[in-house]
């Protein structure tokens, strides 16, 4: 099929490649003229295992393309995805305005033949009607709008799309039903099931979904803060907890809270909409406060240890991406971290295997800022203690002798919780992570 996506971010790139990969031609449209222009030369502008690689073979296959020109990627295309930023408005609701100026642009552009346009933004539930009011009232016939949340994750977004848990289509038109599982039909099977639902449970579904493993992620933090005050292992907890299948293992690791891109605006944005349909979402609220709350005890940790003194003391952190694997530092713990240390006087010294350039970006135009530095170990120089925000495999295999032999003080606040305790002790570092005695 002729396909256009409309955006070319995370989500755009990664399904745009992959479209691509699974033998559609593919163009990739956005407003960013230097990053159509990067990715025309081959080059990936963000970080995401195998994408580069699957980018090269599509090109040269000549089924993908790249263009800053709406019309004409879209004019032939029979199918256009919106894969468009839907940051958090003022007041926490999702801000639709890329979502909605792209549908009003639409209704100008369209070709004449049959288009399914599909939105893969995560959006509100009445979204994809507002959208096809927008192009109808221009391009009233031959369209159909149609609602298809994504669920990749950055870092392994390539396999989760190639082998999605599920495909969510949300539609009420068996034409444009029948185009959805078209295209989906290399990557769904039984494994791997194609969900049909109507529009607004489609819509609903993603929200449900972010804020449900959002909601495990909180809850797990919490017991290891009631672990940290009655003694008791909230890993030994977790893995108990997590045999049950009806809970299940996995989002069970504490931490220092959730970031990203995703889920924090979207369970928020999914307060708001319960509350301007007259609903007080009651888990989702303590879920958002709970996570802003973690990311400060885990800050009083380490300034509790200095006995509330670290104005003067030298800090290294460890891992910037809000996760890793990952060069996206959307609200990322490791940016509060950092300012609190800051404000309260201290020096940071950062290391990141891939973002550190976006955290340069952000300090850029403020007078404090961290130190950012290319190599893990550099930054453990003349340090008062290591802090570790990101658990990326780097910084587990790295010998924790050699980190107690380079700190000036060997000490580490472990959010993540990547090392053993009793390791960490052996070697002579004094090791405090998240609801572990
Ligand atoms: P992103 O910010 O990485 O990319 C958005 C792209 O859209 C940017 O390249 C931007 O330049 C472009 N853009 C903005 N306005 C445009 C316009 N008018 N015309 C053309 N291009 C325009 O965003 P993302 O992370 O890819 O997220 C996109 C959507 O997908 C969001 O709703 C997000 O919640 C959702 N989502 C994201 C992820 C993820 O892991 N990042 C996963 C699932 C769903």
């Amino acid at each position: 099929m002729k396909i256009a996506v409309i955006g070319t971010g995370y989500v755009g790139l990664v399904s745009g490649v992959c479209f691509a990969e699974i033998g559609n031609d593919v163009t990739c449209i956005d407003i960013d003229q230097s990053k159509i222009d990067r990715l025309t030369k081959g080059h990936v502008p963000i970080y995401e295992p195998g994408l580069e690689e699957l980018l090269h073979e599509n090109q040269a296959r000549n089924r993908l393309h790249f263009t800053t020109d709406a019309r004409e990627g879209v004019s032939a295309a029979q199918m256009v995805f919106l894969a468009l930023p839907t940051p958090p408005g003022a007041d926490g609701s999702a801000d639709l305005s890329a979502v909605l100026a792209v549908a009003d642009q639409l209704g100008d552009i369209l070709g004449d033949s049959y288009t399914v346009v599909v939105n893969k933004s995560t959006v509100p539930v009445g979204t994809a009607d507002q959208v096809r009011e927008r192009i109808l009232a221009k391009h009233p016939e031959g369209v159909a709008v149609v609602s298809n949340p994504e669920f990749l994750r950055e870092g392994v977004a390539v396999r989760d799309f190639m082998e999605p848990d599920r495909v969510v289509i949300g539609t009420s038109s068996p034409e444009a039903e029948a185009v959805m599982r078209e295209l989906y039909a290399p990557l769904t099977d039984e494994q791997h099931p194609l969900l049909v639902m109507d529009e607004h449970s489609a819509e609903l579904t993603k929200y449900a979904a972010n804020s449900l493993l959002a909601t495990k992620i909180s809850f797990i933090n919490e017991i290891a803060n009631v672990a940290d005050r009655v003694g008791a292992d909230v890993e030994a907890v977790a893995r108990a907890v997590g045999a049950d299948p009806r809970i299940g293992s996995r989002f069970l690791q504490a931490g220092i809270g959730y970031g990203g891109s995703c889920f924090p605006k979207d369970v928020q944005a999914l307060a708001k909409t319960a509350e301007s349909h007259g609903y007080d979402f009651q888990i989702i609220k303590a879920v958002l406060a709970a996570n802003q709350a973690q990311r400060y005890f885990f800050i009083e940790k380490i300034t509790k240890h200095f006995n509330g003194e670290v104005a003067g003391r030298h800090f290294a952190l460890w891992g910037l991406a809000f996760k890793p694997d990952t060069d996206d530092i959307r609200e990322a713990p490791s940016l509060a971290i950092i300012d609190a240390l800051l404000d309260a006087g201290a020096t940071v010294t950062a290391y990141d295997p891939e973002a550190r350039d976006n955290i340069a970006a952000v300090y850029a135009a403020r007078q404090r800022k961290p130190q950012l530095v290319a190599d893990a170990f550099a930054a453990l120089q003349d340090a008062d203690a290591l802090i570790i925000a990101t658990e990326w495999k780097e910084f587990r295999g790295a010998q924790l002798d050699a980190i107690a032999g380079t700190l000036r003080t060997p000490v580490i606040f472990d959010g993540r919780n990547i090392y053993d305790p009793q390791a960490a002790r052996a070697a002579g570092i004094t090791y405090a992570s998240m609801g572990r005695p």
